[in-house]
């Protein structure tokens, strides 16, 4: 039974770590699929704006005329790629202003409702002089790419797209004697790249709906699986009382009865008949077990109240009377040969608001512990005292003890001490149950600190 449980709970916890899995594997993928899906939102938005008509003229007069010129200079040997290069982004800087204002300005009509950096970088000059090819830029230690846009902060940039310019341009070549017409090829290589600061931030936002469903599920099912697990290790608890408690009712019910059956074929026996002393003793025999069973039935019947249901009969009490009383009666009653009672109860007298009949019952069920489960020689203390606005009663014998696991359920319904040494003593596990319920219902508390072999204090505090 209790590996087919440890299974079960095994299994549940595995289903739960692969709908974990498969949960994480999804929204992953949902992740992704959405950054895409905003990438190329935002690429596609960018690249209608970088389109302008505007934006292209400013592009072709920085290629077209002035690159143009420099590589003229070039050619005719007055400048150096270096400065070629450096004339280039010069013109660039002169564009950018008016460049990044229409850029914005068309940005700003897009409404794309987030912060998106753009620039336009450099790539590659090369001059094609079939077959020979003369590279321009990139140039050795030369930083810059960078020719329209913004400066990008540190982080990851997209590239939106690449642009090729090939033309050709004819030059008054002035090298040499003569002056002549000359022209070469060139290509120009440009990308379009973008970023977004916060994209991750942005993404998460339209996968929110997702994202917290998915954890108000997961919670949920979480809590299903403990609630359930939870219940059932409650009801295969309350089997295995219940299980026990009907093996001792039927134990309990089993020695009176048979005590009984003996007195009653005593009773019919001649010798006991014609002897008046054993058929008294016989008789008073048949009443204690007869007692015997109704106080087991009635404990049986009891047991199902809550404190909520128990109706207190409350009156003023002196609790010198009420202890005085109850100490010797419990002392009368129990008949014990080595029994002290340590009688140490408040004084002076204070008036206490209780049910007499209940807290008796609550307090007998304590006191008959301690002889039940005491030694030979039983010394029970009864302390009382004032401790802010309560009156505590402290009661403790020099009996077993309660093991600290023990300690832990001794209130509850039908439990008993596992330990088979108390076993031979009998009892249902209801006795402290009842007395817990009655100081509930008294709007108190009572608490155990036992050693074991060394003996037990239950300590009651009842609100004055
Ligand atoms: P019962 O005595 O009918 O078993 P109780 O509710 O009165 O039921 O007590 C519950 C269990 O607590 C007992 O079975 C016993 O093991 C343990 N117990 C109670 N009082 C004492 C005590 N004074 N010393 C040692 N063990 C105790």
């Amino acid at each position: 039974m209790k590996s087919k449980f440890s299974l079960l709970i095994a299994i549940s916890a595995l289903a739960l770590l692969a709908l974990c899995a498969i949960q994480a594997y999804l929204i992953s993928n949902t992740y992704e699929l959405k950054k895409t899906a905003f990438f190329n939102e935002t690429s596609n938005a960018v690249s209608e704006i970088a389109n302008d008509r505007e934006l292209d003229s400013l592009y072709d007069a920085l290629i077209e005329v002035d690159l143009e010129d420099h590589l003229a200079d070039y050619f005719n040997e007055s400048i150096t790629k270096r400065q070629v290069v450096e004339r280039f982004y010069r013109n660039a800087d002169t564009y950018n202003e008016q460049y990044m204002q229409r850029y914005e300005a068309l940005q700003l009509q897009k409404e794309l409702g987030y912060e998106v950096a753009y620039r336009q970088n450099l790539l590659s000059i090369v001059i094609i002089d079939y077959p020979n090819t003369d590279t321009i830029f990139p140039i050795k230690d030369n930083e810059r790419e960078r020719i329209f846009g913004q400066k990008f902060k540190t982080g990851i940039s997209r590239s939106i797209n690449y642009a090729r310019t090939f033309d050709t341009n004819e030059f008054i070549d002035r090298r040499g004697d003569s002056i002549s017409i000359s022209s070469y090829d060139f290509e120009v290589r440009t990308t379009q790249e973008i970023q977004v600061p916060n994209w991750k931030s942005l993404v998460l936002k339209r996968m929110w709906v997702l994202i917290v469903g998915s954890i108000i599920l997961f919670l949920f099912v979480i809590g299903l699986l403990y609630y359930s697990i939870k219940n059932l290790i409650t009801q295969k608890k309350i089997a295995e009382v219940k299980t026990d408690f009907i093996n001792n009712v039927t134990h309990e019910l089993k020695t009176p009865l048979a005590t009984l059956g003996i007195a009653t074929k005593s009773l019919r026996n001649e010798a006991i008949k014609s002897n008046p002393d054993a058929f008294n003793n016989t008789l008073g025999i048949v009443e204690r077990q007869n007692s015997r069973l109704q106080k087991l039935i009635d404990q049986v019947l009891t047991n199902s109240l809550s404190a909520e249901e128990l109706q207190l009969n409350k009156e003023q009490v002196s609790d010198n009377v009420f202890f005085n009383n109850l100490l010797s009666d419990f002392e009368i009653a129990t008949q014990h040969a080595h029994l002290t009672v340590l009688n140490k109860v408040y004084s002076p007298e204070v008036l206490l608001r209780i049910d007499r009949f209940h807290l008796t019952t609550a307090l007998l069920n304590v006191l008959e512990n301690a002889v039940k489960y005491g030694k030979d020689q039983v010394t029970v203390t009864v302390i009382t005292r004032l401790v802010n606005r309560n009156y505590c009663i402290e009661i403790s014998d020099n009996g077993m003890g309660v093991s600290p696991t023990d300690q832990k359920a001794i209130f509850d319904k039908f439990y008993r001490a596992g330990n088979s040494d108390i076993h031979n003593v009998k009892g249902l596990g209801l006795g402290l149950y009842f007395t817990h319920q009655i100081i509930t219902a008294h709007g108190g508390t009572i608490t155990l600190k036992s050693i074991e072999n060394e003996g037990s204090t239950f300590t009651i505090k009842l609100p004055l």
